[in-house]
């Protein structure tokens, strides 16, 4: 694996705040998190007592969207913005089982993602570990170790997974994704998630409880989320929750919404195609 700041580099930790990488890793059971940031976590419990499981659905949700990526798409290059911890299978582990050589970059603004990155990935040379920042996109594409991993002649998938919630619309999250999307030849994919709106109060409470923890995590209506694809196509079924989200077998039997526990109804996902 390569890193951004070379081997043995040891990033210091802000314990006095909780970030989104170690609370979320909190939600899923993970131990790379802080006293401060299980209390993040515990406030997102308190607000949405099956908060650990909506954050679960999303990791499984990722793993469907990157195996359908590789298996159906042929895509063999990913570029995970926003990656957060490896607590659960990851983008890598889900890809090079199916295709050993995928190329992984991880990029994540929480150094503890590089840090445990580090340790987890140091025998993987297709993968790296990157620590940048979804707002200054360029500086991601100018990266040496992107560079050095992806190649931008042939199709990359770019998935932008569990991070648009923690940016309100003012800062125009679409805009660093399309930076990132106009360097990626047709071919390529956007891979999203995001908390969604349809009216429905653990929704709202979702929301309650990031910016309460966090001081962020918006909602958004279903129709705000399909403008994060910059208008490009969406496979098959397009946006969904995530338990009726299944691009590798859209046609299979999916629960209707009336169906889903309420807290199955606070993410969404979804992939376009650049053509
Ligand atoms: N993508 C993973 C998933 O869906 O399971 C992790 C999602 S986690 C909720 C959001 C991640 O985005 C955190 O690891 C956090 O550190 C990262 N993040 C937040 N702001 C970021 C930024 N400006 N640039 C890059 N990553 C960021």
């Amino acid at each position: 694996m390569a890193t951004s700041d070379g081997p043995g580099a040891t990033p210091a930790f802000d314990t006095s705040q909780p970030t989104i990488a170690r609370v979320y890793d909190a939600l899923l059971g993970g131990k790379d998190n802080f006293a401060v940031d299980r209390e993040g976590a515990a406030t997102y419990l308190k607000y949405v007592p099956d908060a650990g499981r909506c954050a679960i659905d999303n990791r499984a949700a990722l793993v469907r969207g990157v195996q359908y990526l590789v298996r159906d798409a042929g895509v063999d290059q990913f570029l995970d913005i926003g990656s957060g911890l490896p607590t659960q299978k990851n983008t890598h582990q889900a890809a090079q089982e199916i295709n050993p050589n995928a190329k992984v970059v991880y990029v994540d603004v929480d150094p503890i993602v590089l840090a445990h990155g580090r340790a987890l990935l140091a025998t993987n040379d297709n993968t790296t570990v990157v620590t940048a920042d979804l707002r200054q996109p360029q500086e991601i594409l100018d990266h040496p170790d992107v560079k050095r991993q992806l190649d931008f002649s042939r199709p990359i998938a770019l998935m932008v997974v569990g991070i648009h919630m923690h940016f309100h619309d003012d800062e125009k999250p679409d805009e660093w994704v399309r930076t990132l999307m106009d360097q990626l030849v047709p071919g390529s994919y956007l891979f999203i998630t995001d908390f969604v709106d349809t009216g429905e109060p653990l929704q709202k409470a979702m929301e309650q409880a990031g910016l309460e923890s966090l001081g962020n995590g918006w909602i958004r209506t279903p129709e705000r989320i399909e403008q994060h694809f910059l208008g490009m196509p969406l496979v098959p079924p397009g946006l969904d929750f995530l338990e009726r989200w299944n691009p590798s077998a859209p046609d299979d039997e999916v629960p209707d919404v009336d169906e889903l526990q309420p807290y199955q109804k606070i993410l969404m996902a979804g992939i376009a195609k650049k053509v």
